[in-house]
């Protein structure tokens, strides 16, 4: 059996010890024309051993001994060193240990994939590195029209970009810096086709947006404006269970639920419980009020109504709410142009639902995977694989002038837009990775 299974080279001996296969091979034929002037006719010139890594057997390292021939051409005088197919010999690897390292990479540390190799960590991370920007070159994410910024936490808070009418995320960023975004960003094609951009009250993308997308539109998203009132809530709750005596605490069970949940929501029966704390404890009826008005800024129909509504609401609040309350107000003088842009374009993001079960799925993930990692895991996940599968939706013609070529290229190369958020706490769920490796 041969086991060097490789097209172009002939084994010539294998030496097997505890932890290595030596294999020594040559190439199946001997080189004829020159490399640079294509004419037949070339002496030897010397030769040199190469040592390539390849993939591991049976759970030792393998090396291939391959002589390379140097020759020297008859006619034009140069010399060259004989090409070896299928070797990447700027890393003296085997393309397909290139590739195993990759697919490895994205499942297991480095550390023990180095090992199985017999490399270093380094050379493992650079290789990685590499084999996942090939990938993301060749899936060429598709620049949303209506862009997302956001904040994941994948062991440390992170950027997600997101397209937000495709409900995917297409990229994780490292951290949350206006230098990283904006540099992402700028590498984006097309970049000028995004119109609108939603972003989180995080001073950093504003100022990445505003330098290298200058005509988008950018929209604080309502959700991370209204949970800013809940938030103050929770402050006057808390406060307020803290004053109770165990049993009068144990009455207010779900209460956290309830008072979080928009009155219009609750049901008859909570909505009696609910009615009943509130009657008991005006500092927290004070403070649903206040978070309902509010919300109800958001009933509003133009940018001016807003604004009105907003100020309406500001004089409202009582002074020993202003404290609890402060947050929201703040944030509303601070990004008051970015969040009354949502009324003339009524931009949300729609996922914010798969946002948090995606922060409750990357709690369980533990310290010390790499980010490359994690982000390889997300954005090579099976969900771009299955949606490039899939036929695309029928798309209208826009114009008799498209030729055929440019159809069947269409077909060949389906728009990708990333991966779809539902399925991202899915993908790091069953994540093989294993934190008691590290
Ligand atoms: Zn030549």
């Amino acid at each position: 059996m041969d086991l060097l299974q490789l097209d172009d080279f002939d084994l010539i001996r294998v030496v097997e010890e505890d932890h290595d296969f030596h294999i020594y091979a040559k190439l199946s034929d001997e080189t004829t024309h020159c490399e640079h002037c294509g004419k037949y006719g070339i002496i030897g010139f010397g030769r040199r051993e190469q040592i390539i890594k390849d993939l591991p057997r049976l759970g030792k390292r393998s090396s291939i001994y391959v002589e390379t021939r140097r020759w020297r051409c008859k006619h034009c005088g140069k010399t060259f060193y004989e090409n070896l197919p299928h070797m990447d010999e700027k890393r003296r690897m085997t393309d397909r240990l290139v590739q195993w390292i990759g697919e490895q990479a994205v499942r297991r540390t480095y550390s023990s994939v180095a090992d199985g190799v017999g490399v270093t960590e380094g050379t493992i991370r650079l290789v990685f590195a590499e084999y996942v920007q090939r990938k993301y070159d060749a899936m060429r994410f598709a620049t949303p029209r209506w862009l997302g910024i956001d904040e994941i936490h994948l062991i440390k808070p992170r950027c997600v970009l997101t397209n937000v009418e495709k409900l995917t995320a297409f990229d994780i960023l490292e951290n949350r810096n206006k230098k990283t975004v904006a540099e992402r960003l700028a590498w984006l094609d097309h970049r000028r086709s995004i119109e609108l951009v939603t972003i989180d009250m995080w001073r950093p993308y504003r100022d990445a947006v505003a330098s290298v997308l200058p005509d988008a539109t950018v929209v604080v998203d309502k959700f991370h404006v209204v949970r800013m009132l809940n938030a103050a809530c929770e402050t006057v709750r808390k406060a307020l269970r803290a004053e109770l005596t165990p049993a009068e605490r144990r009455g207010l069970v779900n209460d956290r639920f309830l008072i979080l949940k928009r009155k219009h929501r609750l049901n008859g029966k909570e909505h009696m419980m609910l009615s009943g704390w509130l009657e008991n404890y005006p500092a927290l009826a004070m403070a649903y009020e206040i978070k309902e008005a509010g919300y109800r800024i958001y009933d509003a129909k133009t940018r001016d109504e807003a604004d009105a509504a907003f100020e309406e609401w500001r004089a409202s609040v009582p002074q020993e709410m202003k404290g609890a309350f402060g947050d929201f107000e703040r944030a509303w003088r601070n990004w008051r142009e970015e969040i009354i842009a949502y009324f003339d374009c009524r931009a949300t993001n729609a996922y914010t639902e798969s946002l948090n079960n995606l922060i409750r799925a990357t709690n369980r993930v533990g310290r010390g995977y790499s980010f490359e990692a994690l982000r390889a895991k997300v954005l090579l996940s099976e969900g771009p694989e299955k949606q490039a599968a899939a036929r695309p939706a029928f798309q209208k013609m826009l114009s008799r002038d498209l030729t055929i070529e440019r159809t069947v290229h269409q077909m060949r190369a389906p728009t990708r837009y990333g991966t779809l958020l539902s399925t991202l706490p899915e993908i790091l769920r069953k994540s093989d990775l294993d934190p008691k490796q590290l």
